[in-house]
């Protein structure tokens, strides 16, 4: 494909940050090629639905949103022009025929691991070739990251980088191994590269991803295998990066250096580290290959190396089989762990997992109930949680505009949101701020250098 006049390129993500950090790396692909992002799929040259298949109605979901594309399409075929439609992600990947059949107006189909072949895609069906559709969901031997170019200007003050991507765990409930393959681990130099030139355009905060980010085991020129926490020992070293996060993590993967690495205090003290479940009958018919003490220890040694850290996590009701009794322990586990946050879903049966042909099925009612009742502890956690850090001045990463007159938005080191009065200057750095009150989604709180100032002058 060769660089043409100014094209439109609209993408919209759903799901993981993994996603999100896909869509932008996407955009570097395109961008020597003329395409530009815009906010709006009318009148662009390339819309990508860049998809997620980890829930129910995912599939639904980009047939509703491919129904809403179609009438722009069918706009500029009026005026000549061409618009391409193309499904990525997780869907596309596990879908990719049926999407093509049900929507023959779809010209592009490609899977996670294939983007990186995004400009030969469209030759394909721009030119010589004279494709009218591609479907391109392989599994390759390659990897996307050899091939990916480097990444177009800044990336904001906080930047996701993807590190690690697929799963050999196999979680019976789980797509992601079939959808995103077999797990694979990036070169610490590559890693290193990228988070530098991430911090050169303006990163003071960087993400480190991967669907099971901690089992992480990249491999450096001399042959040596570095964990996680050797990674973020190195990452922290780069100057002018102030901030660390990873996620998302599996209990069984927490190993010893990574624990105490969570005393570095670039690492921020908060953890997402999910469990599904507090029962170990449960856990083992989810093939979590742990059980519910495992997870109460490794937070207890976590606790140990980072007093002040705080959790989130992940949890599953309703799962084929769960019993009140199942569902108690795991209502147990989250009053021994008390966490600063958490997600909680109701289990649904995704096509192609082994738990899809389970037995037991939890009715829906029963499910409800569960999860609300699941979902009333955790906001009193959260809730208990926001309160405590009253009084507390904290540095807040401003990320953007808050939704009230004059406010501004950013995220505490514990990950919580935090709502300031304040000059739109101040997004994209990280400010001191004390903490006023606390709510069950956010705080709120004043800029501490202002009250020093007002103070003084007082
Ligand atoms: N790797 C992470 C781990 O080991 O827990 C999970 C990543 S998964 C992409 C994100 C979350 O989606 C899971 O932690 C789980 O709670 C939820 N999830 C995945 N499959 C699900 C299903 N079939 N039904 C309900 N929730 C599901
Ligand atoms: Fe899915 Fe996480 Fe289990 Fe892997 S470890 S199969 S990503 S839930």
């Amino acid at each position: 494909m060769t660089k043409q006049a100014d094209k439109k390129l609209f993408i919209k993500t759903w799901g993981c940050q993994m996603n999100v950090y896909d869509s932008k790396r996407m955009e570097d692909i395109l961008s020597p090629f003329g395409y530009k992002t815009v906010d709006t799929p009318e009148g662009a040259d390339m819309v990508i639905l860049n998809t997620c298949h980890i829930r129910e109605k995912a599939t639904d979901k980009v047939f509703s949103e491919l129904g809403r594309i179609r009438p722009f399409k069918d706009k500029k075929a009026a005026n000549d022009e061409q618009m391409l439609i193309a499904v990525a992600g997780c869907v596309a990947q596990a879908e990719g025929d049926f999407i093509m059949e049900r929507a023959p107006y779809v010209d592009l189909v490609f899977g996670p691991q294939t983007y990186h072949e995004l400009p030969e895609m469209i030759a394909k069906l721009t030119n010589a070739y004279g494709e009218n559709r591609v479907v391109n969901t392989e599994f390759q031997g390659e990897s996307k990251f050899d091939f990916l170019p480097e990444e177009h200007g800044s990336q904001g003050a906080n930047a996701f980088l993807s590190i690690q991507e697929g799963c050999d765990k196999f979680c019976t409930f789980c797509v992601v191994p079939y959808t995103r393959g077999a797990e694979y681990s990036r070169t610490p130099k590559g890693i290193i590269d990228e988070a530098k030139r991430l911090v050169d355009n303006g990163a003071v905060e960087i993400c480190l991803l991967g669907q099971n980010v901690n089992a992480f085991h990249g491999e450096d020129e001399l042959g040596n295998t570095w964990g996680l926490g050797k990674l973020i020992q190195a990452v922290a070293d780069i100057d002018g990066l102030e901030r660390i996060r990873y996620t998302t993590s599996h209990p069984r993967d927490m190993d010893d250096e990574l624990i105490e690495t969570h005393a570095h205090p670039k690492l921020m003290p908060f953890l997402h580290l999910p469990v599904q479940s507090g029962s170990d009958r449960i856990l083992k018919a989810m093939n979590r290959k742990h059980k519910a003490d495992l997870y109460r220890d490794v937070i207890a040694k976590l606790r140990k190396a980072r007093p002040d850290l705080a959790f989130s996590s992940d949890f599953i009701v309703a799962f084929p089989g769960e019993t009140e009794d199942d569902f108690e322990e795991t209502m147990q586990l989250v009053r021994d762990v008390n966490y600063a946050s958490a997600y909680s879903f109701k289990y649904s049966a995704r096509p192609g997992t082994p738990a899809a042909n389970m037995q037991n099925l939890i009715r829906d009612d029963i499910a409800s109930d569960r999860l609300a009742r699941l979902q009333a502890l955790i906001n009193e956690q959260q809730l208990a949680f926001n309160k405590q850090s009253i009084g507390l001045t904290v540095p807040v990463l401003i990320e953007r505009k808050g939704k009230k007159e004059g406010q501004l938005s950013g995220r505490s080191p514990y990950f919580q949101s935090v709502n300031i009065q304040g000059n739109e200057r101040l997004i994209n750095t990280i400010v001191d701020v004390t903490i006023t009150d606390g709510f069950a989604n956010s705080v709120t709180g004043d800029i501490a250098l202002q009250e020093t100032i007002s103070k003084a002058n007082a």
